[in-house]
């Protein structure tokens, strides 16, 4: 009978982790889980209430008490912040500074990590994030590490926020993505590191089905 597995597929902002673990979930038939989407929907609860970021007490006491629930649909990922369906209002330049604001307090880390771990730990899921392979799953049977040039990483952010009509520019987005990048490496818990045994994939000069196709061949070894 074949295994089911856990994939963590992490990387720096832009690299294709999205549609990458979406693919592979479909592919496989399994969950995918889309941890960034978290960290966001705290963030959205904290610059609603007001809640500083430098405050880590209280921001780890809101993440505490925030019901964040993931639900798959045709394909992509609903989020719902305490009922309210947050999917788009968390996709915003906005959200996504204050996500990786929030995303060094520790307090908020240890909630979010203990969900992200109750959500995977039967196994057939696609999860991805910047610590999965490295924290929240560090026996993960396969972990990918995905990179891509900060050129290309950009031009994809910033044509996400094109489609959606948001008003920023290529090297604004640029900017945005070395801050959460930075942000995010530096941080001295759980930064973003790859994880000793994880297969790195330079998206660079692929194909988003052809990243699909190579994880899906190396968990079938692995299933
Ligand atoms: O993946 P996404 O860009 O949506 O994540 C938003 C922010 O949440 C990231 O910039 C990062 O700081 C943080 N994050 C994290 N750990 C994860 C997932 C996301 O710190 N596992």
């Amino acid at each position: 009978m074949s295994q089911k597995l856990i994939i963590a597929i992490d990387g720096p902002v832009g690299s294709g982790k999205s549609t990458l673990a979406r693919r592979v979930a479909a592919l496989m038939g399994y969950l995918y889980i889309d941890t960034g989407a978290m960290y966001r929907a705290v963030a959205l609860k904290a610059l609603r209430r007001g809640v500083s970021f430098e405050a880590g007490d209280a921001l780890a006491a809101l993440a505490g008490e925030t019901r964040i629930d993931l639900r798959a649909r045709d394909g992509a990922q609903q989020v719902f912040l305490d009922g309210e369906d947050v999917t788009a209002a968390i996709r915003t330049p906005e959200v996504a500074q204050a996500a990786s604001k929030i995303a060094v307090v520790p307090g908020v880390r240890r909630v979010l990590v203990a969900e992200q771990r109750r959500a995977g730990e039967q196994g057939g899921v696609v999860m991805e994030g910047r610590d999965i392979g490295s924290v929240v799953f560090p026996d993960a049977q396969l972990k990918i590490f995905l990179i891509a040039s900060p050129e290309i990483r950009a031009d994809r952010r910033w044509r996400e926020h094109q489609q959606k009509g948001d008003a920023i520019d290529l090297a604004r987005t640029l900017e945005e993505i070395h801050e959460r990048d930075r942000r995010d490496r530096e941080r001295s818990d759980s930064p973003l590191v790859r994880a000793k045994d994880a297969v790195v994939v330079d998206s660079t000069a692929m194909e988003p089905e052809e990243v699909a196709r190579l994880v899906v061949m190396l968990a079938k070894e692995l299933a």
